[in-house]
Parts: structure tokens; sequence; C-alpha cells
């Protein structure tokens, strides 16, 4: 006999717990699936764990009406008030400043697994959450106008909704038979901390050049020694380079990178190398299924923006089952279901051609294209008006 939900979640990530917390504040009875056991390791600041994400205003809000955010200890947060970008073949560079705006910062650091632990600890808190941890769905299938699920661990499911949070490699995604348009972006990620010499001033930044797109982001400094993220992503071979080389090498190559604005003095964890895919479901709903954050969309993480993507999903999402849930209708039904996708789909496809846009333009040498973005960048540097659009765009701010 199958146990029976408003809304079942498959993937307990960063987008699918904060999915259950919120869906289950509004009376919703909700079960979330994990193959992942719920206990994340937690590294020892100095040596920050390498996969960090730059979380907006936006997302900020939403993690803290779920009381995720109030549970990450705030010496693992990074905020950052100022923002320096600049084109590393030409003159070309742009300040953002939360002093220039209302905004008491523009964003923080804070690294995945210091995020999903808070997460989870808020899930484990909240009533109307049942969590099966460390199972998997085996089979899925719709009956009667609800979607039923089998999990590896032989208990079965029954749910209004199938919320499909398992992320980039999504296998509900694949299940269900969703179509996707996806390409490689051409690029590897490397992704690693370094401590450097001095300290970063709360200031992210982001070099484009023939050295590939490097974001140096602020982590917390400990004992006036002060350590940044890299996201460095550039061509496979490149990065099957960069890998090979020592770790001295590695930072020597940093520092000319980053146009010695820093001196990279040595690595506190190891380098990973993330090949970089753009992923485009071009349906976010089925009867009775929703895709969201990953299992939906894949950007590159040059502008930090693809949680928060999924963070805006599930702001949406929680929106809409929320009223349809309240009016009694059918949380499954392709009627409340479209009004998500309306919501979402043009500013995830919109999101998804400025990356694609912006790695094109940003990573080309041709002198015709250079000389158009340094023109674009020094236009954008003269104009508040312009940078407070953008800043506002990148906080999810409406
Ligand atoms: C190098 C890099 C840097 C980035 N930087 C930023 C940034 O600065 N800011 C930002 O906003 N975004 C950033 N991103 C994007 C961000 O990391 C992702 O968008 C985000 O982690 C997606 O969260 P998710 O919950 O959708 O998916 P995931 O984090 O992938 O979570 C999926 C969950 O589903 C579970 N799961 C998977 N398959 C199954 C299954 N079959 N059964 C049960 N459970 C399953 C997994 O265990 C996992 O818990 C970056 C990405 C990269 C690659």
């Amino acid at each position: 006999m199958a146990r029976d939900y408003d809304a079942i979640i498959v993937g307990a990530g960063m987008v699918g717990a904060l999915s259950a917390v919120l869906l289950a504040r509004q009376g919703m009875s909700v079960a979330l699936i994990d193959r992942h056991d719920g206990r994340y390791a937690l590294s020892v600041p100095p040596a920050y764990d390498a996969r960090v994400s730059a979380i907006s205003r936006h997302s900020q809000q939403l993690l803290s009406e779920a009381g995720a955010w109030q549970r990450i200890d705030s010496t693992r947060l990074a905020a950052y008030q100022k923002m320096r970008v600049w084109d590393g073949l030409g003159q070309g560079e742009v300040d953002f400043d939360c002093a220039q705006t209302a905004l008491p910062d523009l964003g923080h650091l804070v690294e995945n697994n210091v995020l999903c632990q808070g997460l989870m600890d808020a899930v484990q808190d909240t009533r109307g959450v049942d969590l099966f941890l460390s199972d998997m769905v085996t089979e899925q299938q719709r009956v009667n106008g609800r979607v039923e699920v089998t999990l590896a661990s032989d208990r079965q499911l029954s749910g209004q909704v199938l919320i499909a949070a398992d992320g980039a490699r999504s296998q509900m995604r694949d299940q269900f038979g969703f179509n996707m348009v996806e390409w490689d972006y051409g690029h590897h990620a490397i992704v690693t901390t370094v401590q450097v010499d001095r300290s970063h001033q709360d200031t992210a930044w982001q070099a484009f050049g023939d050295e590939g797109i490097l974001a140096f982001l602020p982590l917390p400094s400990v004992n006036d020694e002060h350590f940044i993220s890299i996201v460095w992503s550039v061509p496979p071979m490149e990065a099957e380079a960069l890998m090979a080389l020592s770790d001295e090498a590695f930072c020597q190559r940093l520092t000319y990178a980053i146009s010695e604005r820093f001196n990279a003095m040595c690595l506190t964890v190891p380098r990973q190398a993330i090949p970089l895919r753009q992923r485009h479901a071009k349906q976010y709903i089925q009867e009775n299924v929703v895709l969201i954050g990953d299992a939906a969309h894949t950007i590159h993480p040059l502008a930090g923006q693809g949680a928060n993507l999924g963070f805006g999903d599930v702001g949406d999402l929680v929106a809409i089952l929320t009223k349809a849930f309240k009016r009694g209708e059918d949380l499954g039904s392709m009627m409340v279901l479209r009004r998500y996708q309306r919501a979402r789909i043009i500013e995830n496809v919109l999101m998804s051609a400025s990356m694609e846009t912006f790695k094109r333009v940003f990573t080309t040498t041709q002198p015709a294209i250079v000389q158009l973005r340094n023109t674009a960048m020094k236009l954008a540097q003269s104009s508040a008006f312009i940078r407070n659009k953008l800043v506002a765009h990148a906080s999810g701010i409406k």
C-alpha cells in the first residue's frame, strides 16, 4: 500500500531541500528522497571546500524563509560588497559597489556542503517532510491521476506531483522522457581554494582574456590570513595542462592570470576540474511531473547564477502550488503546472542565452569583438544607471 503525499521530491540537494521545507511550511505533506545520507563532510577552515557558490540576495531571502540561512555558521559566510571585472586583452574594467545601491552587500559566498547541511538541518526540523535518505526511485508510474514511485528500500509512495530536483544528470527527467537541448561549452572549470598575500577587500574579482575566465571569490579570512575560492574556466586541453602542474607552478600561473593583483601563495585543497555543459529541458512539466533546478537547466558558472536560477524556480513553484493547494486544485494538473512553466521558462532561457553570449564574447581574441567588449565595459563603468541595473538583475531583485 502506497503512502500518500501532496508532493514527492526526488533530490535533496540545495534546490530540492529548499522546496521541501517551503512547501511543508504551507501545510503540504512532502516526501523527500535522496541517495545521499544527508550528512555533508564539512572541511575545517582555512581548508575551505573547493565547491563554493555565490548566493544572491533573493536566494538568501528564500533560504531565510526556510530557516536554513540562520543555521549556517556565520564564520563560513563571506559577504562581498564589491565586484571588479576586467578584460585582460584591453583596458575595459567595470566596478560594482553595494555602496552605490540600497543593498548592504552584493551577495555571499558559501561552501556548497555548508549550505546543503544548513538546508538538511532545516528539513529535519520541519514537520510535514518525510525523509527517505540513502534511497532512490526504482520504478515510477502514473495511476489514477497521481504519480506512484517504488524506492530501492521497497517502500511505495504516491503523490499529486513529483518534483524532479535530482540535478544535472536527472534520472527522473530521463525516466519520464523529457527532451533536452544541450551542448558542451568547450570549457572545464578548475576549482580550488588559494591563500593569497593580501586582503581581498570583500570583493569578487573576475578576469576575462586569453587566460580563460577566472573568478577570484572572497572567503572568510582567518587570523589575518586571506583565502580565495577560484573558478577558472578554460578549454579542456588547457585544463588538462593546468591540472598537471605542480601546486607551486599552478599558483604562479594563477598570479599571472589575475594580473598580479594578488600573489597566490599556496593551495589549501586539491584542484578539481569540472566539464561544463549547457542543458535546458524543452518543457519543464508533464502531467504530475515538474523539473526544477539543475534537472531543468545548467548554465556556465561565469556569473555564478546556476543555483540562484534553481532557487528562483523554487520560489515561483512554491507560490503557485501554495495557491493551488489553498484552492483545492489538483497540484499535478497541467493547468496548475503550466503556471510554473510560464513563470520560469523565459527568465531561465534568457539567462542561459546570456551566459552563452558572454562566454563567446569574452573568450574570443578577434580584435573587433575585443574592442567592442572593452567599449561596452567602459560604457558600463561610466554609467551608474547601467551598473545599478546589472546589480539588481544579478541580485534577483525584481
Ligand atoms: C564550477 C561551478 C561553480 C558554480 N558556482 C555557482 C555560483 O557561484 N552560484 C550559483 O548560484 N551557482 C553556481 N553553480 C551552479 C550550482 O552548483 C548548481 O546549479 C546547484 O548545485 C544545483 O543544485 P540542485 O539542487 O539543482 O542539484 P544538485 O546539487 O546536483 O543536487 C541533486 C541532488 O539529487 C540527488 N540525486 C541525484 N540523482 C539521484 C537519484 N537518482 N536518486 C536520488 N537522489 C538523487 C543528489 O544526491 C543531490 O543531493 C556552479 C556550478 C559549477 C559547476
